[in-house]
């Protein structure tokens, strides 16, 4: 009833060429899946990707976006623009973005009103970090980042959005959280979603879980009931590996 997702995160890889040849081997070796899968490029590859993969099932969407319709913001993307390279599908709150970036929950919000208000799909992204988990509030941290930058939308809005819970202790460090980890966190996300909208609402959200997923870890974590699918960071830089994890879902 809801998608399934497998997500690669190129973040600040791949150039030109190796955009090319990363594109052509995984639309060469995809699998027939239930999934979507999407590929999320550089900035600067994202139109020859989009070219690339005119006649594939993969979807190419973007890292990040900038609130502003358009104007004076240096070295920014608008939604505009996205979307006049036919992409349409956008990350917005990587962990990254938080920690280097400066990105704030109120700015985070205010990306993801932009972005709706394009009527694009937003992947969100929040996860509690390593001391929050040791100090027991992890909870506390995800139910935050998501009340102060979703649940200010309608519940019709909710259909556009699509969840990445991605603890920041697993992200690049070869630590995944466990299955069961990601489980009841993910359980803990829609049963949030739901006393702050209505169970259809929180039954129709895929919420992926991102983190180190490999391909011999995929089919675990995959398995459990409300893990929708999974944003790939490094593995999905292999073909073989983003394959296999597709294959796992
Ligand atoms: P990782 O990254 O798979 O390399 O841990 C995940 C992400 O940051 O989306």
């Amino acid at each position: 009833m809801r998608s399934k997702i497998v997500a690669g995160n190129w973040k600040m890889n791949k150039n030109a060429a190796e955009t090319e040849a990363l594109l052509t081997e995984l639309s060469a070796k995809l699998p027939d899946t239930q999934a979507e899968v999407m590929v999320a490029p550089t900035f600067v590859n994202l139109s020859s990707a989009v070219r690339t993969l005119e006649s594939s099932a993969i979807e190419v969407i973007a890292q990040n976006m900038h609130f502003a319709e358009s104007g004076a913001y240096t070295g920014e993307i608008s939604a505009d623009m996205l979307l006049s390279i036919g992409v349409d599908t956008v990350i917005i709150g990587h962990s990254e973005r938080r920690a280097y970036f400066g990105e704030t929950d109120e700015i985070l919000a205010k990306k993801v009103k932009a972005a709706l208000a394009k009527n694009m799909r937003v992947m969100f992204c929040f996860g509690e970090e390593l001391e929050d988990r040791k100090s027991e509030n992890h909870f506390k941290v995800v139910e935050s980042q998501l009340k102060n930058a979703l649940f200010s939308l309608d519940a019709s809005d909710w259909g556009k959005i699509i969840l990445a819970y991605e603890p920041v202790w697993a992200i690049g460090t070869g630590e995944t959280a466990s299955p069961e980890q990601a489980q009841e966190m993910h359980a803990f996300i829609r049963k949030t979603i739901a006393d702050a909208y209505d169970t259809s609402v929180a039954n129709k959200v895929s919420i992926l879980y991102g983190g180190s997923v490999k391909p011999g870890n995929a089919k675990e974590i995959f398995g459990k009931p409300d893990v929708d699918g999974g944003l790939i960071g490094g593995a999905s830089l292999v073909a073989d590996d983003f394959v296999a994890i597709i294959e796992s879902i």
